[in-house]
């Protein structure tokens, strides 16, 4: 097993993100925690790509839909469906057409617990209930109920690997091996030696 300074994640700011001008802004915020980027490149995505992204983890279709319906029981309210694997669906094929409508930014970042880093910094799904703090909670208003209502995804600015394991796919599906970028930064000396040798003169 390699070091845990090591983990990698993926992080796509979705098209809505760069629409809203918040590239910078949403870099600032994962740089910042002593991640490393080792990699990022800006595309107009392919439908078949997305869908390869979104099914990477068999099982996804159905947790999004069980996640959808929780989040109206939690808020007292009823699901205007029961089906999970209807609604993973239909948010699967509404997601093809969101992620390829414009540009979108892929990166990867390196750093110990990436992944479980990255995921606190972004938020929870929904922006309505996201923490404040979060890119999802500070940046933006979407909600299941508008978005449903309108028969859209949830837009909520980023992508974030939602597991190690699926963080590697992800990373293999958009990236090449050599594309990953393997440096160092001066400031790893103090987020991870062991003595912090180096800073006294
Ligand atoms: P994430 O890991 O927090 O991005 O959430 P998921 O992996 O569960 O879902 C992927 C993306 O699909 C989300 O970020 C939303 O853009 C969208 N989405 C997920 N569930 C729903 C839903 O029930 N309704 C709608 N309209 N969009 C959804
Ligand atoms: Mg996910």
């Amino acid at each position: 097993m390699s070091h845990p300074k090591k983990e990698q994640t993926l992080i796509i700011i979705k098209p809505d993100g760069i629409q809203r001008t918040l590239i910078g802004e949403i870099i600032k915020r994962y740089e910042r925690t002593g991640l490393k980027l080792i990699a990022l490149k800006m595309l107009i995505a392919k439908t078949e790509t997305i869908r390869k992204h979104y099914t990477i983890d068999p099982e996804w279709i159905i947790k999004v839909g069980e996640k959808s319906i929780l989040s109206y029981e939690k808020k007292g309210l009823k699901a205007p469906y029961s089906d999970p694997e209807k609604v993973g669906n239909k948010v699967l094929k509404n997601l093809q057409g969101y992620m390829t409508s414009g540009p979108i930014i892929l990166m990867v970042w390196e750093g110990n617990q990436a992944v479980g880093i990255v995921r606190k910094i972004t938020g929870g799904t929904e922006p309505l209930v996201s923490d404040v703090g979060t890119i999802r909670g500070d940046f933006t208003v979407d909600s299941y109920q508008i978005a449903d209502t309108d028969d859209r995804p949830i837009r909520n600015l980023i992508h974030a690997s939602g597991t190690v394991d699926e963080a590697q796919k992800e990373i293999a599906l958009w990236f090449l091996k050599e594309e990953l970028l393997n440096y160092r930064l001066i400031q790893e000396q103090i987020l991870y030696d062991v003595n912090m040798d180096g800073v006294k003169e």
